[in-house]
């Protein structure tokens, strides 16, 4: 059975937004340290991620948005975007890697170099709408694999989404292009309330109440994903990983522990299997307490390497 990649980058640690900020380098140090120092048996392999040109943004990115956004980027101190989001000199360059990680775990387990993937890469990109930036968001980096999935021959994909914030991005990306079957759970209301009340045949919602726990998020997920999955029958799947619903975490109200990661990646991994030949691209996008991050993401890749 083909191996696991662990996609990453270290200019993507060279993105700051500041002292104090929530989404900081350090996420992926203490993720890097706890999977390189778990024994994978060899089934996990690392690869550096390529960059790639700002033409690639295309399918998703009007090119307008992303000149903007280029000269927004400080030759040095910081730019703001909103209130949580800024750019410093590196960002750029740091999403450039993310979308790049993105792409090429794509391109690997399409070709079959590789059963799944793993990028752990920042900026995340599932707040990022296609001309607005957002929420520590700078590029959609899972849109636009999905849609790298689509231009190469794919006719159906799947983008399963279970950090504690929604996915508006991805969902305003998608709202119209039934192809695409878009999956969120998240804690509701909450950030961003935006395009979480979308009704179509391919978004599938599962708000969930502050304080849920694990075994809530797991039954309303099972029971809403498994039946659009089913129906949707992607021939690949792509999941916005993110681990703010820890209940550790500093940002998110829902009570995940590390084990429902394990059992939330067990299930898409099962579903993968039944109508995707098994291939999944799974990208980082919250998690913020770095303890409960590292060993969350642990769990994710237990399930995906097995
Ligand atoms: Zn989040």
């Amino acid at each position: 059975m083909p191996k696991t990649l662990f996609l990453g980058h270290k200019n993507c640690r060279r993105h700051d937004m500041g002292q104090g900020h929530p989404e900081s380098p350090q996420r992926l140090q203490a993720i890097e340290q706890l999977v390189r120092a778990t024994d994978w048996q060899g089934k996990l392999s690392f690869v550096d991620a390529p960059k790639v040109d700002l033409a690639c943004l295309g399918g998703i990115h009007p090119k307008h948005h992303v000149q903007a956004l280029m000269e927004l980027v400080p030759e040095q101190g910081f730019a703001d975007i909103d209130a949580d989001t800024r750019l410093n000199p590196y960002s750029l360059d740091a999403a450039l890697y993310a979308v790049g990680a993105a792409l090429h775990a794509t391109d690997q387990v399409i070709a079959g170099q590789a059963g799944n993937a793993f990028c752990s890469v920042r900026p995340p990109g599932h707040h990022a709408e296609s001309a607005i930036a957002m929420g520590f968001c700078l590029f959609n980096s899972v849109a636009l694999a999905a849609e790298r999935a689509l231009a190469s021959g794919m006719s159906r994909v799947a983008i399963l989404d279970f950090d504690v914030h929604h996915g508006n991005g991805t969902v305003e990306i998608f709202q119209d292009r039934p192809e695409v079957l878009v999956c969120s759970s998240f804690q509701y209301p909450f950030y961003p309330g935006r395009f979480d009340d979308v009704v179509r045949p391919n978004i599938c919602l599962t708000p969930l109440t502050a304080g849920s726990d694990g075994a809530v998020f797991r039954q309303a997920v099972e029971r809403q994903w498994t039946r659009a999955l089913r129906r949707h029958q992607p021939e690949m799947i792509f999941i916005s990983a993110g681990f703010d619903a820890h209940r550790d975490d500093p940002l998110g109200g829902l009570n995940l522990q590390d084990e429902d990661f394990l059992a939330v990646s067990w299930f898409i991994k099962d579903l993968a299997g039944e109508t995707a030949q098994g291939r999944i691209v799974s990208l980082l996008e919250g998690g913020y307490q770095l303890d409960a991050l590292a060993r969350s993401v642990v769990q994710h890749l237990k399930a995906l390497v097995e």
